[in-house]
């Protein structure tokens, strides 16, 4: 039997996912990572897609999915965007996402989320939204957010799965476990609603611009280890009983 590359990964390091139901009465929150222009939409930087992508388009869809269920029953929703000063870089990355450009807004598809009274816009300048949420006076804009929504089921999606989403799961359930986010109990990553970049070892070899990075693999590998930091990952998300909106 042969098996290429991505079965041989899938078989060394398996991934069991779940189908998430939310409950009716847990308090539940949204949190969007990045689903921006320059990551997602063909052509807008250095760091978008130069040709439509399949895992990408299906993040926006499915993000959008859950977001109109979150805004019809006014829960919490809160959408991270890359925002950089354009003369402060983010290593090891080319200029990405300027503070004021098309680049670090939300995609079209998702542009209306900026009207929702229940949605927090939080701008970062760095890949993980937990430290990007830190403020001058010390205090944590995601924290706060999270208690002051009584939040106890967080769900996630966006891109990158293996960077800016995996980052953020990781500084959350580090600070979750020191008991810094009560009443947070679980952090689910919604595996249909994340998307990573791809750029083929083939590519990365003849431009020699950057490490390789194959996206099928890295947004399994990125997957698995926020499920070995305690996340759950759910490849299908449902709702309970809903409230008529
Ligand atoms: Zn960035």
């Amino acid at each position: 039997m042969v098996l290429n590359i991505i079965d041989l990964l899938k078989k060394e390091i398996p991934l069991e996912e779940e189908s998430l139901i939310i409950p009716e009465n847990t308090k539940t929150g949204l949190v969007l990572v990045d689903i921006i222009n320059g990551f997602c939409t063909v052509g807008a930087g250095n760091l978008a897609p130069r040709e439509p992508n399949s895992q990408i388009s299906q993040m926006i869809e499915e993000s959008e999915r859950l977001a109109r269920v979150f805004c019809e029953q006014k829960w919490p929703v809160l959408a991270f965007l890359d925002s950089h000063q354009p003369d402060k870089l983010e290593h090891p990355y080319p200029s990405h996402c300027i503070a004021g450009t098309e680049e670090s807004n939300l995609v079209p598809a998702l542009r209306w989320l900026e009207e929702e009274p229940n949605v927090t816009i939080r701008r970062k300048d760095c890949y993980d939204g937990y430290i990007g949420s830190i403020q001058e006076d010390g205090s944590n804009a995601f924290a706060d957010w999270v208690k002051t929504n009584n939040i106890e089921l967080l769900l996630v999606a966006g891109i990158c799965t293996d960077i800016c989403v995996l980052d953020f799961i990781c500084s959350t359930l580090s600070a979750r476990n020191r008991g810094f986010l009560a009443p947070l109990k679980d952090v689910v990553v919604y595996s249909g609603g994340c998307a990573t970049f791809d750029f083929p070892v083939s590519v990365a070899k003849e431009t020699k611009a950057g490490l390789a990075h194959p996206q099928e693999m890295m947004h399994h590998v990125g997957l698995y280890m926020a499920k070995g930091r305690g996340a759950k990952i759910a490849s299908e998300v449902s709702f309970g009983e809903l409230e008529k909106p």
